[in-house]
């Protein structure tokens, strides 16, 4: 069994369409694969309805949350969540207000680098982007490339779009206990996403994942492409500890990153707890 748990969509801020993300993902000889589009659900009517056979497919998304961080500030956590009801009211709210707030961030990123030179027309952009896609920085990276200024998006983060440079604004997000409510009230499975990513900016302590399994977070995503080797480790230890699910996934995001369908996979038994647990959605198959 060949299990992809975290993948993006033209919905969000990859660049397969969801049709198109799962022909790949059954071309990469995948069993199952879940779309988990960056607080949206715009995607799974159109993965469900191109589902190849054979292929599960895992309704999800990715939900930007803000935590403690353990060390007296706060930081930004990304928390997956699996087969919950999209229809859910307290759902459709903050999916809704977090894209909302994402367009304000990015037409006020988009400004600020106009006002640079740079060649970057965030209203254009927007009124191209359909008003149900989730827009972030890669959205201005791939605008970056078609304008030449960089040649890849990896270099438009490292140039201008990272948490440290002079165009970052944070985009306000749910607290992660909300979060982890609102998804659990609507029937779903949270996990929390590559939780040591490092390279991203500040990330929780352990004594945060210990409060947040107290709330309950279902599970911890451990083997992920920014994990190291020590990471990983660590993350085992204290999922054993706390008696939480893990996962693997690649975070695919098509030529947004290097980064292949496949490359991270979950254990079936973990699946099958996430299907076991979930009231709001049921895992899809073609035909079914
Ligand atoms: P945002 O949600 O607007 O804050 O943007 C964060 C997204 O940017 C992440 O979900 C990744 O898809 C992407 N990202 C972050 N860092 C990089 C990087 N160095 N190279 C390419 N994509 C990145
Ligand atoms: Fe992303
Ligand atoms: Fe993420
Ligand atoms: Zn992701």
């Amino acid at each position: 069994m060949r299990i992809d748990l975290h993948t993006h969509s033209t919905a969000s801020d990859g660049t397969d369409s969801p049709a198109e993300l799962v022909a790949a993902a059954a071309r990469a000889g995948l069993d199952a694969v879940a779309i988990t589009d960056h607080d949206t659900t715009a995607g799974w009517a159109a993965a469900t309805a191109a589902l190849p056979p054979g292929l599960r497919l895992v309704r999800g998304a990715e939900l930007s949350c803000v935590s403690s961080d353990g060390r007296g500030g706060q930081c930004t956590v990304h928390l997956l969540a699996y087969l919950f009801d999209p229809d859910a009211e307290a759902v459709v709210r903050m999916h809704a207000r977090s894209r909302d707030e994402r367009r304000a961030r990015l037409r006020r990123i988009g400004e600020r680098m106009a006002g640079d030179g740079l060649p970057v027309d965030a209203e254009t952009l927007l009124a191209e982007l359909p008003a149900e896609v989730t827009v972030g920085r890669p959205h201005l990276a791939m605008a970056l490339v078609r304008a030449g200024v960089v040649s890849t998006v990896d270099e438009a983060f490292a140039r201008f779009l990272n948490d440290r440079g002079r165009y970052y604004i944070p985009s306000s997000r749910t607290p992660v206990q909300d979060a982890i409510a609102t998804v659990a009230a609507a029937g779903g499975v949270s996990v929390l996403a590559h939780t040591f990513a490092r390279r991203r900016g500040p990330t929780v302590t352990a004594e945060i994942i210990a409060e947040l399994a107290a709330t309950g977070l279902d599970g911890i995503e451990i083997d992920h492409p920014d994990h190291d080797a020590d990471d990983r480790a660590r993350l085992r230890g204290l999922a054993c500890d706390l008696e939480l699910l893990v996962t693997g996934s690649s975070d695919y995001h098509g030529t947004n990153k290097s980064i292949a369908l496949g490359q991270e996979t979950t254990r079936s038994e973990m699946l099958e707890a996430i299907a076991a647990r979930a009231t709001g959605a049921e895992i899809v198959t073609a035909g079914a």
